[in-house]
């Protein structure tokens, strides 16, 4: 059984994936190629934003959207602490301050109430240091006290990330970004194809979207490969233009207006990526299938295993269906009961991200996320993909509630 099935995907496109790559080999346009805007308009159709820029990956697409919005020192830009560490890098890289935010319980989404009492700490200069002791952010505050930025730390956005496909409380955080005059960053790296009340994810009112087509997401290509999404033309133009080193427009690539990147999308990943997309819709409500049906399975075999809860109006991708163990509950071992019977599983993620070492210099501590650190020991993900068979589905069940069962 794999954690996620490539090959049974592969074995369904492989015709017209023979097909694109062929004609990418043929025409040997391999750096912005035709199929790379065709599938930038395909992407726009598919989430009705005004404007896709395909992109070498979802981490550089994170970046090149700060970059563009000139997100750097003095920057302060609000983030969960329970994502990929590339959510977070993105903000760091460019010498911005993240400033993180303890998730919800439930959908281990950032929490918008914590959200408004964080930006509530940092927004205007009449709120000192020990309101933010309160809530996870003494440390980063003395950070920016030692660094010589207390006095004006700019808050400037928002990166909300759509884990495991959930939406975010949109509604929530985009009425806090525009009380506060936030930019609102969607990190929808696992949230390309997922709903939120009506509207698709990468366009759902967030002023820039960036998704990822790394292998294991939903919509994945063969390789590294991203994309920026928006409706603000101007932001659209400066990215375009980042990641093609900066250059003027399309006709001028050796005359640079700013500095860029290499942050392009071969034009085989978007051939790849194209022929996937045939399949894409159906495999989305496949997942959703492969998803309910562990969902009865578990409650059945398992009923004190937290099951995944989306959040009010999203219909999920489930780029991953994530499990949270019971309390008391020592999940190295039932991993290694799994693996065992040859079950893979993953943990998503096992670190939160204040307490990752390369980003000590913040000054956050254990404790200071309190939610985030208890859902990061007890979370596991279980094998997900449109091809899980019913038969995988019971084996995967079975085992887990035997290996839950014997804890006691
Ligand atoms: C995968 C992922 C990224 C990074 O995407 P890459 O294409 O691997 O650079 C960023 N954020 C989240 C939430 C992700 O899951």
């Amino acid at each position: 059984m794999q954690y996620i099935d490539l090959a049974r995907q592969q074995a369904r496109i492989k015709k017209t994936l023979d097909k694109r790559m062929a004609a990418v080999l043929a025409h040997g346009q391999y750096i912005m190629g035709p199929e790379v805007r065709e599938l930038e308009v395909r992407l726009e159709k598919m989430t009705g934003a005004a404007h896709c820029i395909a992109c070498a990956s979802g981490s550089i697409a994170l970046e090149m959207v700060l970059a563009a919005w000139g997100i750097g020192p003095g920057s302060l830009v609000f983030t969960t602490p329970f994502s990929f560490i590339a959510t977070v890098e993105a903000i760091a890289r460019l010498g911005a301050t993240p400033v993180f935010v303890d998730i919800n319980p439930e959908t281990y989404n950032i929490d918008p109430a914590k959200l408004e009492l964080a930006i509530d700490a940092f927004v205007g200069k009449e709120h000192g240091l020990d309101k933010r002791r309160e809530f996870g952010q003494r440390g980063v505050s003395e950070y920016l006290h030692k660094s010589g930025a207390a006095d004006a730390p700019e808050p400037r956005a928002i990166i909300t990330v759509d884990l495991f496909g959930n939406a975010v409380d949109y509604d929530a955080v985009l009425a806090l970004a525009l009380a506060n005059r936030l930019l609102v960053l969607e990190d929808g790296a696992q949230g390309f194809g997922s709903v939120y009340k009506g509207r698709k994810l990468c366009d759902c009112g967030c002023n820039a979207a960036t998704t990822s087509f790394f292998p294991a997401k939903p919509l994945g290509c063969y390789g590294d490969g991203g994309a920026v999404f928006s409706n603000d033309d101007s932001l659209a133009r400066t990215v375009d233009s980042l990641r093609y080193h900066g250059r003027i427009d399309h006709k001028h690539k050796n005359e640079n207006v700013r500095l860029g990147y290499n942050g392009r999308l071969d034009t085989l990943q978007a051939a790849v990526l194209l022929a996937k997309l045939e399949v894409f819709e159906e495999e989305l409500s496949m997942r959703t299938a492969v998803a309910e049906r562990y969902g009865e399975l578990l409650a059945h075999a398992s009923p004190d295993i937290g099951l995944p809860r989306l959040t009010e109006g999203c219909v999920s991708n489930w780029a991953q269906y994530t499990i949270r163990l019971p309390d008391g509950v020592d999940r190295e071992g039932i991993m290694a009961q799994l693996a065992a019977k040859d079950i893979p599983v993953a943990i998503n993620y096992p670190v939160s991200l204040h307490l990752q070492k390369s980003l000590a210099y913040l000054g956050y501590k254990k404790g200071d996320f309190p939610v985030a650190e208890k859902v990061c020991s007890q979370v596991l993900s279980l094998p997900m993909h449109p091809y899980l068979t019913e038969n995988e589905q019971e084996t995967v069940v079975q085992a887990l509630a035997q290996a839950v069962g014997k804890r006691q």
